[in-house]
Order: structure tokens, then C-alpha cells, then sequence
């Protein structure tokens, strides 16, 4: 006893207008809402449904006649306030289950319901326009930095191609790396907005992609080199020589994956591996891989990692500066061309990017690698010792040391590392079953190493499996 209504009823304060009537339509319980939106005090209660909804309840002798089906789905009625005007609403009336011979009317008000999607939609509309003009704001003023910062880069490289004495040229060098700093940052800036706001066309033609990747590795030696890094890049002989993509952007996103894990890595190496990993027709699936040994990022921030801004944390731009605007870039241009990129690392264990792209190739190209995709899984289904008509095609691919046996590893080697960074254990089980019949009668290092191998991916530990397989493409 002396608790209060809206303790009893917590629909008291429920935002749709809720009535209770008994079965003779008197109502004897409406909620706050109800009360407002009919504009009545407390004198609700004495009133029958049939004036509230004279449209659907007609008072009669024994309480109401109606045509309306209870419990079943909403219907549009008529509600009437007490000064007798009217506004139309939703409204269900179910019988309870609880309380006996109780109806519930539970109703909201249309027109404050299309007010409010209005609303919502304008709010919508503003908030994107805002967003519009930001973007153009953004682009704008980035273009006109553009201007004043090659100028001075413009007027340092003249003045350095002057005879200056030594410290003026140190100055001058210093302005020229901060100017080139600056129009990174100021690229990115403008590729953001661009992407932002749906302009971003992607420019595909074909090049040859593998001297695309020299020049990327070309940009990152030096550097390695300098922090006593290794570089190991492997391109997967199903890579084709041309493709048809854009170059700058393809090369844009590995400058960025590459930069990072050079940035982030002070000890250890850096790998890139790319692999062929579908086909349709004229367009193939390209996966590629940037692997460090570097500080890696804690499980709670990956998912932070692609958003824009975004950096692990504040002592990351503190020590090792950047705008975090790099790998959402990346995102944004891998989801155009098709693809997804991904991160899998660990804290102080390094960390591996993975990207994949769709790009074209030429109609003689796409039917070549179909060739070769035939004949590959003719070898798989059959074995090794089906594989070409002529007995000597068998035999040469099966003699450890020939060429075909070389190449045939290393396909059978990457398709298996694939596999692996896929997690397709069973898959990779099964290349690995290829690579020990291709490696029979090999010399006994190798021969360790495979078995190592073997036993580490039946064991499914990643990280042995990834230290034994370089191991071994360096030896076969
Ligand atoms: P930034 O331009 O600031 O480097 P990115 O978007 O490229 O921005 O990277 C965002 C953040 O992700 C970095 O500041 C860093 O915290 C983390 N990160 C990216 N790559 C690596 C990596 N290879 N190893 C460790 N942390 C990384």
C-alpha cells in the first residue's frame, strides 16, 4: 500500500498512450501519454472507450458494439480529445491474459510519428550537407597548402643545385624533407575528402606488375637496410607479368603497409608476399601480405585500426608521428577495387597485413591462366605421377632438383602458405602432402625441414609453421 501508480503500472510512463476498459467499455486505468494527448485531468477513468473512439466502439446497453478484431495486428483509428476535435492514430487492443475481462488499447499518434520521421530526416539532410561542406572546405584549403609548399620546395632545390656552403645545405635538406612530409601529409588529406565524399575514381590500365613492385621496394630499401632490417619479397609464379589496375593506388597502399611496418618495426624483418587466389573470367583476385617482427597492436585496438584519425594510442604519434589517416585510406581504396584488408598481430609479437584486390588481365592472359589452373588441379586429383602424357614429363617433375620439380615446389609451397594464413588447415595438410612427395630424395637439410613443416601444421601453430616455411623456400 501507498505506492504510487507509475510504481504499479510502469507503463505509466510509456511514450504510446495505453487505456484499460473493462467489458463494458469502461475505462478504468489510462496512462500519462493517453491523458496529455486527450487533454483530459483525472476524469478519464469515468469515461467509456466509445468516446474516445467513437469511429470503432459504439456505446450500446450492454457496454460497446464493435467490428474490430482484438489481439490481431494495428489498425488506423480515430482518437477524440475531450474539447471533442479529433487526430487519427495506430492503435492494437488485446485482451489480457493477467487481469480478467481487461482490454488494452495501446495507440500512437500518427502525425507525431510522420512529424518526428520528418524530423529525423531533416536533421539527416542538414547533418549531410554539413559533412559536405566540411569535405569541401578540407579539399579547398589542402589545395591551396599545395601551392606555398611546392613553392619553397621548388626554391630549395634550385638553391641546392647552387654551390652552398655546408651548413646552409644541411638547412636547405631539412626544408626539403619537411616540405616532402608535408605534401604526404597533405595527399592524404586530400584523398580522405575525396573518398569522403564519393568522388574517388580509380584510373585502371595495364602495367607490369612486377617492375611496379620493384619500385615500391626500391622507395623501402634504404631505409631497411639503414635499421639493419631484412626484406624478403615473394610473388607467386600464378602472378601474372601484366595486369590491368590502377598502379598508383595498388603501389599507394603497399607504400603505406610497408612504411608502417618499417616505422614500426626495430628489430627482425619484413616480408611481402603476393599470390594469385581467383578467377573470373577476365578479373583475378590478387591476396597480398606485409609481415613484421615490429611492436604489434594489442587485440583491443585492431578494430579501431582502419577508422580515420585513429591511432593506437597518443605516445604512438608522439614517438612515431603520423596523421592516422593512412590505413583508412587503405580501406577505402581496397574496398574499391573489390577487396577487404585485415590485420592479425599481437602485442610485441608483430603484426601481418593482409589485403586482397581485384584487378583485369587480357583475354590471352586469362586464358592462359586458366591453362594453368587446369593442369595444376589435374595434378592435385591425380597425384604427381599423373600429371602430362609422356612418361618423361612424370618422371621430370617428380626428380628432385629438375626444373619442373622446382617450380611445381614452389607453387605447391605457396598455395600451401596461403592456405595457412587462411586457416584452412585441411587444405594446407593437403599441399603438404604434395610438397613431401615432390621433395623425395632431397638432401636430408631439406628433407628435416619438410617434416618440421608437416608436423607444425598438423599441430596448426601458425608461428612455426610461417618460420619453417621460410626456411625452406630459401633452401629449395
Ligand atoms: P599513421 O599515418 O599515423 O601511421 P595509419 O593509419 O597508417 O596512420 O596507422 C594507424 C596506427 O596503426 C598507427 O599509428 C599505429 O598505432 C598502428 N599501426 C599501423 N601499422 C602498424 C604496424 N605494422 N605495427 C604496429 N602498429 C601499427
Amino acid at each position: 500500500m501507498g505506492r504510487k501508480e507509475s510504481e504499479i503500472f510502469p507503463i505509466e510512463k510509456a511514450l504510446e498512450m495505453i487505456l484499460m476498459f473493462d467489458q463494458k467499455g469502461k475505462i478504468f486505468y489510462t496512462n500519462a501519454t493517453a491523458r496529455e494527448k486527450l487533454e483530459y485531468e483525472n476524469d478519464l477513468c469515468d469515461k467509456n472507450i466509445g468516446d474516445v473512439f467513437p469511429s470503432t466502439f459504439k456505446i450500446s446497453q450492454d457496454g460497446f458494439e464493435t467490428e474490430l478484431v482484438f489481439n490481431s495486428q494495428l489498425e488506423n483509428m480515430v482518437a477524440y480529445r475531450k474539447n471533442n476535435t479529433c487526430f487519427p492514430v495506430e492503435a492494437k487492443i488485446v485482451v489480457s491474459e493477467e487481469m480478467p475481462e481487461t482490454y488494452i488499447c495501446m495507440a500512437n499518434d500518427i502525425l507525431e510519428k510522420e512529424f518526428l520521421g520528418r524530423e529525423i530526416e531533416q536533421v539527416k539532410q542538414e547533418a549531410q550537407q554539413a559533412a559536405k561542406v566540411k569535405s569541401e572546405f578540407v579539399a579547398n584549403v589542402t589545395h591551396e597548402l599545395r601551392t606555398p609548399v611546392n613553392g619553397i620546395l621548388g626554391n630549395v632545390k634550385e638553391l641546392l643545385s647552387e654551390e652552398v656552403d655546408q651548413r646552409v645545405e644541411k638547412g636547405l635538406r631539412i626544408i626539403e624533407r619537411c616540405c616532402g612530409d608535408m605534401n604526404k601529409i597533405i595527399n592524404n588529406i586530400l584523398d580522405f575528402s575525396k573518398l569522403e565524399a564519393g568522388k574517388f575514381i580509380l584510373e585502371p590500365r595495364k602495367f607490369h606488375f612486377r617492375s611496379m613492385l620493384d619500385y615500391i621496394k626500391a622507395q623501402h630499401i634504404n631505409k631497411m637496410t639503414e635499421k639493419g632490417l631484412g626484406f624478403f619479397m615473394t610473388v607467386s609464379p600464378q602472378v601474372p607479368e601484366y595486369i590491368i589496375g590502377d598502379e598508383l593506388r595498388i603501389g599507394q597502399i603497399l607504400n603505406n603497409l610497408l612504411s608502417n611496418a618499417l616505422k614500426f618495426t626495430a628489430l627482425g624483418k619484413i616480408t611481402l608476399e603476393i599470390f594469385r587466389t581467383a578467377q573470373v573470367n577476365d578479373k583475378i583476385e590478387l591476396f597480398f601480405i606485409v609481415s613484421d617482427t615490429g611492436i604489434g597492436i594489442d587485440k583491443a585496438d585492431k578494430d579501431k585500426l582502419f577508422q580515420s584519425f585513429s591511432q593506437v594510442d597518443a605516445s604512438i604519434s608522439r614517438k612515431y608521428g603520423g596523421t592516422g589517416l593512412g590505413l583508412n585510406i587503405c580501406k577505402q581504396l581496397v574496398e574499391l577495387m573489390g577487396g577487404r584488408i585485415e590485420v592479425e598481430s599481437e602485442k610485441n609479437r608483430g603484426s601481418n597485413f593482409s589485403f586482397s584486390a581485384w584487378v583485369g588481365v587480357t583475354e590471352e592472359e586469362a586464358a592462359l591462366l586458366q591453362e594453368d589452373d587446369r593442369k595444376e588441379s589435374f595434378v592435385s586429383s591425380f597425384g604427381i605421377g599423373a600429371f602430362g602424357n609422356g612418361a618423361e614429363d612424370t618422371a621430370n617433375v617428380r626428380e628432385y632438383g629438375t626444373k619442373e620439380n622446382q617450380e611445381n615446389l614452389k607453387r605447391t609451397l605457396s598455395k600451401l602458405i596461403l592456405c595457412v594464413e587462411m586457416e584452412n588447415w585441411e587444405k594446407a595438410e593437403m599441399f603438404m602432402e604434395t610438397v613431401k612427395q615432390l621433395t623425395e630424395g632431397a638432401p636430408r637439410e631439406i628433407s628435416r625441414l619438410v617434416l618440421r613443416l608437416k608436423m607444425a601444421i598438423q599441430k596448426e601453430n601458425y608461428d612455426k609453421v610461417s618460420s619453417e616455411y621460410k626456411e625452406l623456400i630459401k633452401l629449395v
